[in-house]
């Protein structure tokens, strides 16, 4: 049943009293947005560039960057484009990037850490990305991952709109979480990946399988972040998404929505189950299902609290 209102389901995002929820699709290249375009999603809330690099030895021109920048633009064509620059490092190395030999990997140089010692990199990309906005003629919103500080939002954003360019930046870092309402001063838009946040929040490595019950981002601790995050986004009247994988889960994407999130960015093959089970959820109920998760004291009693609600 559940299936077939999904397949059903046909757009745009919104909760059963019609509060619009914005469903974007997470891409990591031009064939992987020709494969979303169809999907009833509304743009691109995640463009993982570095994913389009994983083999190089070398780092691509701005020319080919501007290239491969405007395959994804083309695709979303008219719709809403956020596109992330390089997170190179601990789980996706790139070889014209990476450290090598880094003790912690995960805490060490990388997404926007790598422009410490290199600006080079990301200026050109950033080059690439609005010659590519130029080229197709529209507006493009620019993030930066594993941003921890304040200050490097503000010189990250400062970067992107000397471009022309929309800056906005990852919450991945427990620290900007806490300081969110100082961030928004200086950014857009703000955008939770709950895969590093839980991963941070947790000090669980997101890649050790036995740690899965930590690396779980119903986790109330996790929850708690998201809120703090999406509540001075609202103070500040900015839109705060997620784009990890959370969003993916229709019953905790209820969760996010009630927690204040105004847009869940996901692998185009879930948008239709998430799209559908928001469609049949009150506004009431998503308010509900976020503080019966928050109240929660393990992920297991928070998914069992949160279908109570939603039942
Ligand atoms: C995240 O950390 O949640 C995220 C969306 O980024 P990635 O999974 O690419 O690290
Ligand atoms: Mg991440």
């Amino acid at each position: 049943e559940d299936r077939a209102r999904a397949e059903a389901w046909n757009g745009p995002g919104a909760t059963a009293d019609g509060t619009a929820v914005k469903l974007l699709a997470n891409v990591a290249d031009g064939e992987s947005a020709r494969g979303a375009q169809g999907q009833p999603v509304e743009g691109v809330g995640l463009f993982r560039t570095e994913l389009c690099f994983l083999g190089r030895a070398e780092e691509p021109t701005v020319e080919e960057q501007t290239a491969i920048y405007r395959e994804v633009l083309d695709a979303f064509a008219g719709r809403q484009v956020v596109l992330r620059t390089l997170d190179a490092g601990s789980d996706k190395p790139l070889a014209f990037a990476t450290l090598p030999g880094e003790d912690n990997p995960a805490l060490g140089v990388r997404g926007l850490r790598l422009s410490f010692d290199d600006p080079g990199l990301l200026e050109r990309q950033l080059d690439a990305v609005a010659a590519a906005a130029q080229q197709a003629g529209v507006q493009v919103q620019v993030m930066a991952p594993m941003v921890a500080t304040v200050a490097e939002a503000a010189a990250f954003a400062a970067q992107v709109r000397e471009r022309g360019l929309v800056a906005g930046i990852m919450v991945e870092v427990p620290a900007i979480a806490l300081l969110a309402d100082q961030v928004l001063e200086h950014v857009d838009f703000l955008s939770i990946g709950t895969n590093d946040l839980t991963q941070y929040a947790m000090a669980a490595d997101r890649m050790a399988t036995q740690l899965a019950h930590l690396t779980d981002p119903w986790q109330p601790a996790v929850l708690k972040l998201v809120a703090m995050t999406a509540e001075a986004g609202r103070r500040a009247g900015k839109p705060v998404g997620v784009c990890g994988e959370a969003a993916a889960d229709p019953l905790l994407a209820c969760v996010l929505v009630g927690l204040g999130v105004t847009s869940l960015s996901m692998a185009a093959a879930a948008v239709r189950s998430v799209g559908a089970r928001l469609a049949t959820t009150s506004d009431d109920q998503c308010a509900r299902a976020a503080q019966a998760a928050l109240g929660a004291l393990d992920p297991a009693a928070a998914r069992e609290a949160v279908l109570a609600v939603l039942a």
